[in-house]
């Protein structure tokens, strides 16, 4: 029986690997590695794909969320809110800049931030509010956007888990002030080790973003503000020139094991994943909830078939964050207790994916 792996990025690279390697070559031999020609053509690939106006690629995805944070003038005294389920770099990103992090509740069946409780948690301190498209969906921005323009906030759209995903026609890295998009290598868009990039169509933010990224300067040696040094390298973006070519049909691939999940796994117990008409989700990780997730996760190892977390504890029950231990979160605390992602991504098949959902069916008879 073949292992099906819950995600292989050396699958990507063999996928592509006389191009790749044809691109790594061309940047050793250039003798040039830091802001060069390959991330100034992918920079430009990269806002024409999604629709911005400006990319400014730099050294993760965490990187990215503060360099706009900074860009937008947050800064201590101010508060963000933020979804209480998220990757926990959303939220350092926050305190990061010396900012307070103001947890929002998901609505429940998307896992994204839900606008009904913005109000809430909205105090004269407000300044930004950051959503995450988390699993590879848009949060619902039209309502969230409508509330930030009342208040005069600021809106970072966190996209690292969703490069190419659509909102009501509109693409990701489109729909807040600002995005910010990792490329960390098992992303839908990945390089071969650490990357990320901001997109906007606000001109300052862009400007600001991108002298932040670079010791604060715009002319070498002068240093105007304060900066710090992360930037996207030139065989990292040449990379992603080759993978980003490849983006669209790998996350169709996405998209139809997700299809084979929904329909193969539609009466089971498990709660599926639901993505409202309007949403095209780009399926960075297919997430189930299960009462009993240790044994679903035992079963599927059983029969080779590799499933993960994402994730096992919300920010606010991390010690990084012992401070708002206290906090009482039962929406998030909920869904980290029962969630499971199943396997999802380009190196699987059809056949892989029926495997899957036959091993589960087993698993409730
Ligand atoms: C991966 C991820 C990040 C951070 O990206 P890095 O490149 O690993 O720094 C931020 N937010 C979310 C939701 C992520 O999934």
């Amino acid at each position: 029986m073949k292992q099906i792996r819950f995600l292989d990025v050396g699958w990507t690279y063999q996928a592509l690997a006389p191009k790749m390697d044809a691109a790594v070559k061309r940047v050793l031999e250039s003798g040039w590695f830091i802001l060069g020609d390959e991330v100034e053509a992918f920079e430009k690939e990269f806002a024409l794909y999604t629709g911005a106006k400006h990319c400014i690629g730099c050294g993760n995805g965490l990187e990215a969320l503060e360099l706009v944070l900074r860009a937008a003038g947050v800064g201590p005294g101010d508060e963000v809110l933020v979804p209480s389920n998220t990757f926990i770099a959303t939220w350092l990103a926050v305190t990061r800049t010396g900012a307070s992090i103001v947890p929002v509740e998901p609505v429940e069946s998307t896992y994204t931030m839900d606008p009904q409780k913005l109000e809430a948690a909205l105090t004269p301190a407000t300044k930004a509010i950051i959503p995450v498209h988390l699993y590879g969906q848009p949060a619902d921005m039209d309502p969230i956007m409508e509330f930030a323009a009342r208040h005069n906030l600021f809106v970072l759209t966190d996209a690292a888990q969703a490069h190419g995903a659509v909102y009501k026609g509109r693409m990701s890295g489109t729909l807040g002030h600002a995005a910010a998009f990792s490329f960390y290598p098992g992303k839908n868009l990945g390089a071969f080790g650490d990357g990320g990039a901001v997109t906007t169509m606000d001109d300052e933010i862009a400007d600001k973003v991108r002298k932040i990224a670079n010791y604060g300067s715009t002319e070498k040696y002068v240093h105007d503000s304060l900066g710090f040094n992360s930037r996207l390298d030139e065989i990292q973006a040449a990379c992603l020139r080759v993978k980003l070519d490849k983006l669209d049909n790998w996350n169709w691939t996405r998209k139809t094991i997700a299809a084979i999940y929904l329909e193969g796994l539609k009466d089971t117990p498990l709660v599926l994943p639901v993505v409202p008409e309007h949403i095209q989700s780009v399926w960075h990780l297919f997430v189930v909830r299960c009462k009993d997730r240790d044994a679903l996760i035992r079963h599927l190892a059983e029969n080779k078939i590799e499933a993960a977390i994402h994730y096992p504890i919300p920010p606010h029950k991390q010690g990084a964050y012992k401070d708002m231990a206290g906090l009482s979160l039962p929406i998030s605390e909920a869904i980290h207790r029962e969630v499971v992602s199943l396997p999802m991504g380009p190196h699987m098949n059809e056949e892989d994916a029926r495997r899957v959902v036959d091993v589960i069916k087993a698993f409730f008879k």
